[in-house]
């Protein structure tokens, strides 16, 4: 008899049902409504068109309703036609988070057309590389970004036009045939209706930088999109409702802001956008003066606001975190001095981006604080609709839930990736029994919870065992005189590989090696202490705010202890 091996905490074997399907099953009298993302535009515009969208802008804040906007992004939608934009063809962004942004999330998919979200911070190489992989045929710029885009214009064989947006942005803007303006535009332009009939149909698709070769593409479908709203406004997640102001601070370049643009609209909560206004000034500014109850953003965001919020009053109720470990010393002062912890969730470009959040579960209510600290600094448990598993690498072998077998993570659902759009050879994002895999090393705890130990490819192997980078910064972060580390492995003759801490001070404090390694003794195992700390002004960040190790391995390639 066949049996299934399930995860712990049912720890036993099952065996197979052994129903048999006698002709067609009876199937269910409901409606085939598609789940689309023109269906939260209507919802949207129906019943929540008296809130608020704030943009922030180098001269002051501007606000719209979504009534407004959502005549706009039907206008858009007729632009959209009147460009010759092909029925599936790649509408291009390269913008900061704005409504008219929002616009085009919905305008693009809601016409069928296809949103892709051009990542403002990559190099000129692989954004030439992106928009030509994707067949970009239009790109909305915001003006304060052009001189960015337009030296490649020539380079982007497919590109026929760049329609310019004023984001308070002084850029000269050349004289050139295929430069349009966003408003003009669209005051020429006639509302059109959206009725997007096929769920399954591609919505918007982002590229992630990933570890090796080119940038790879994520196609999301209007399902995937809309199960993963569905999903993310849930209280065991973001917990999003009308009652709320969202801000996504992280870039809607960045995973689809990791859903908020689409999941405020979804509940009518309202909208802030920073804008072209990224600094942390402005950051915390617009938090306490646009009363915002959910904001979300990568670690090194909210470790620059944290210094301009604490004390302040404010209406927060979640800070959403993610994209990298949250340091559990970033969530600590954010208790202690902005009066909230944040809240750390997990998740790949691949997934949506969101699989897993770490709220406090109740379990846990009364714990002591370095508890629930502990619990916090986890990427947490997933949503319905995913499924998680750790595996041996390289097998289908699954680990046990002991929060002591570590192994790769996998996803599976409907928000996770099938495949990449238009690969290279030899990149295969799924197993041969359909899960997804991530690249990341994780731990899972006996209720399902998940830590994360390290990427693959950031672990650090020394005489044969793996030590967590991840674990060693948390470690090092706790340390008061310490701003932020990052832990990279350099060769060792004898063991492979070691660790080196390269860790940025905080203004106006001192601290020596031999402190930081006296500090990480009681914290991690012994053969685990850095082999050297070396201090570093800022730890390099990728083109979306995380540490980038690949740049640290590349300037320590030559670095010998001592040396
Ligand atoms: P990129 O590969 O360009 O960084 P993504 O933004 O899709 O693209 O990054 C996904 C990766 O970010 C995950 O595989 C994981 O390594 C890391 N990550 C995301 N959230 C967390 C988290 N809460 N804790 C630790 N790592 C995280």
């Amino acid at each position: 008899m066949p049996t299934l091996h399930l995860p712990a905490p049912v720890g036993e074997e099952c065996t197979v049902s052994s129903f048999r399907e006698r002709g067609r099953p009876l199937l269910g009298h409901m409606q085939q409504t598609p789940l689309t993302i023109d269906s939260i535009f209507r919802y949207v515009e129906r019943h929540h068109g008296d809130k608020t969208i704030a943009t922030n802008s180098p001269t002051g804040v501007v606000r719209t309703t979504y009534s407004e906007w959502a005549l706009r992004t039907r206008k858009l939608g007729g632009v959209l036609d009147t460009l010759g934009i092909s029925a599936d063809g790649r509408v291009g962004t390269f913008a900061w988070n704005s409504a008219r942004h929002l616009e085009l999330y919905f305008a693009a998919p809601g016409t069928g057309r296809v949103l892709h979200t051009l990542n403002i911070r990559l190099f000129p190489e692989q954004l030439t590389y992106i928009a030509n992989h994707a067949e970009d045929e239009v790109i909305f710029v915001d003006r304060s970004v052009l001189p960015l885009l337009w030296p490649l214009i020539d380079t982007m064989t497919t590109v026929r036009q760049v329609v310019v947006m004023e984001d308070g942005g002084q850029a000269d803007i050349p004289a050139d045939d295929r430069i349009l303006d966003y408003e003009e535009l669209l005051a020429a332009a006639s509302p059109v209706d959206f009725h997007v009939e096929d769920e399954n149909r591609a919505a918007s698709m982002c590229y992630t930088s990933g570890t090796t070769g080119n940038p790879k593409g994520v196609v999301y479908t209007h399902r995937s999109t809309f199960l993963h709203t569905m999903s993310v406004v849930q209280p065991n997640v973001f917990g999003l409702s009308e009652r709320d102001v969202a801000m996504p601070v992280v870039p809607m370049f960045h995973a689809n802001a990791w859903g908020i643009a689409h999941a405020a609209p979804a509940v009518g909560a309202g909208l802030v956008f920073p804008g072209p206004v990224m600094a942390p000034q402005g950051i915390a500014d617009l938090i306490v003066d646009e009363g915002v109850t959910f904001t979300a953003g990568v670690p090194t965001i909210w470790q620059g606001v944290l210094p301009l919020l604490a004390g302040r009053e404010h209406t927060l109720r979640d800070i959403g975190c993610g994209g990298s470990a949250v340091p559990a010393a970033l969530s600590e002062a954010y208790r202690e001095q902005v009066g909230l912890p944040i809240l750390q969730a997990w998740g790949m470009t691949e997934t949506h981006p969101v699989a897993s959040s770490a709220r406090l579960a109740s379990r846990y209510a009364d714990a002591d604080d370095a508890t629930k600290a502990a619990q916090r600094s986890r990427a947490g448990v997933p949503p319905l609709g995913v499924e998680i598993r750790i595996v041996e690498a390289g097998t289908t072998d699954t680990l046990a839930w002991d929060d002591d077998a570590t192994g790769e993570l996998q996803v599976r659902g409907p928000w996770c990736a099938q495949d990449y759009y238009r690969p290279d050879s030899g990149v295969e994002l799924s197993t041969v029994d359909g899960w997804m895999k991530t690249g990341d090393v994780a731990a899972i705890d006996v209720h399902g919870s998940i830590r994360i130990a390290d990427r693959t490819k950031d672990l650090i192997k020394s005489g044969g065992e793996w030590i967590s980078s991840v674990e060693l910064e948390n470690a090092i972060m706790s340390h008061p005189a310490v701003k932020e580390a990052a832990v990279i492995g350099i060769p060792h003759p004898r063991w492979d590989e070691r660790p080196l801490a390269c860790v940025v001070v905080k203004e106006g404090q001192t601290v020596t090696p031999a402190e930081i390694i006296a500090h990480l003794e009681p914290l991690v195992a012994k053969w685990w202490l850095p082999d050297a700390v070396e201090f570093v002004d800022e730890v390099p960040k990728t083109s979306v705010g995380k540490f980038s190790k690949k740049d640290l391995r590349s300037r320590f390639a030559e670095y010998r202890p001592g040396s």
